[in-house]
């Protein structure tokens, strides 16, 4: 719902051209009333998952986001799937309040972008705005997110990692609390 972002990852597509971005750059962000009914106007039975993510960071617009998973649970639809969050985690950075409670009823599993087993690693890939912060943002989501969503993943994507780091960082999401997933990198 939004190209907006507090990071700025080194392997982020949203440098390139918009015109190898396709349908992901939005020209101007969509009201929350128009991606509710586009939503509800497909047969949502041929899909696993619902899922809000980037390019962008779904929590800059995490109120609009909340209202959404209310709308769709509220319309009682029987061919609901289970509705995910893909995050860098600093939603309650950006919104300035801790918004994990707010996850709850809401999110049926949420995906943390892991990306590095210490901070160093993790600031050297992810470069967010507020900096150092952002490590300790995106654990703090973590920890407190698993007390509120069934299902709560930290994951990596397999780019310029060592087998010792992937090691270390699925040791990081066990101590979190957290189940570990690796996703191939797309670019
Ligand atoms: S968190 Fe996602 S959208 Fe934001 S810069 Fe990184 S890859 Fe891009």
């Amino acid at each position: 719902m939004t190209n907006r972002c507090d990071c700025h990852c080194v392997f982020c597509i949203r440098d390139q051209e918009a015109s190898a971005l396709g349908g992901l750059w939005l020209q101007e962000e969509p009201a929350k009333e128009a991606v509710l009914a586009e939503i509800l106007a497909q047969d949502l039975g041929q899909y696993t998952e619902i899922v809000f993510c980037g390019y962008g960071e779904p929590t800059c617009r995490a109120d609009d986001l909340f209202w959404l998973c209310d709308q769709l649970r509220a319309a009682g639809r029987a061919d609901l799937p289970p509705i995910r969050l893909n995050t860098n985690g600093h939603g309650s950075l950006i919104n300035h309040r801790d918004i994990t409670p707010e996850l709850k009823g809401r999110l049926d599993a949420v995906s943390v972008s892991l990306n590095g087993s210490n901070r160093e690693e993790y600031l050297r890939l992810t470069r967010p705005g507020a900096g150092e912060k952002g490590w300790q943002a995106m654990l703090d989501f973590v920890r407190q997110a698993v007390q509120y969503v069934p299902k709560v993943m930290v994951s990596i994507v397999d780019y310029d990692k060592s087998p010792q780091e992937m090691e270390a960082c699925r040791r990081l999401a066990e101590e979190l609390g957290a189940t570990f997933r690796v996703r191939p990198f797309a670019g």
